[in-house]
């Protein structure tokens, strides 16, 4: 399963998954968080609002991935 902070979020300036954020952390709405690969920081809610637009189709596909690995006779139409 991909982390969870990897499907959700995406680095506005370089599109990069890869954010330096402590273990289990739990972002708040006007929280500012640091992109690990160009180490620009983005806001928390900028992020969600993308995730809005191009995320659910990316983590719907991931999730049939999923269940089609564990579920060997289940196809989606
Ligand atoms: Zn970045």
């Amino acid at each position: 399963m991909v982390e969870r902070t990897e499907i959700a979020l995406k680095c506005i300036f370089c599109a990069s998954t890869q954010f330096e954020v402590p273990e289990n952390y739990e972002p708040q709405e006007d929280d500012t968080i640091k992109c690990s690969n160009c180490g620009n920081f983005n806001f928390y809610d900028d992020l969600r609002n993308v995730v809005k637009v191009e995320g659910r189709a990316f983590f719907e596909n991931e999730l049939k991935k999923e269940i089609e690995k564990n579920f060997k006779n289940f196809k989606f139409k």
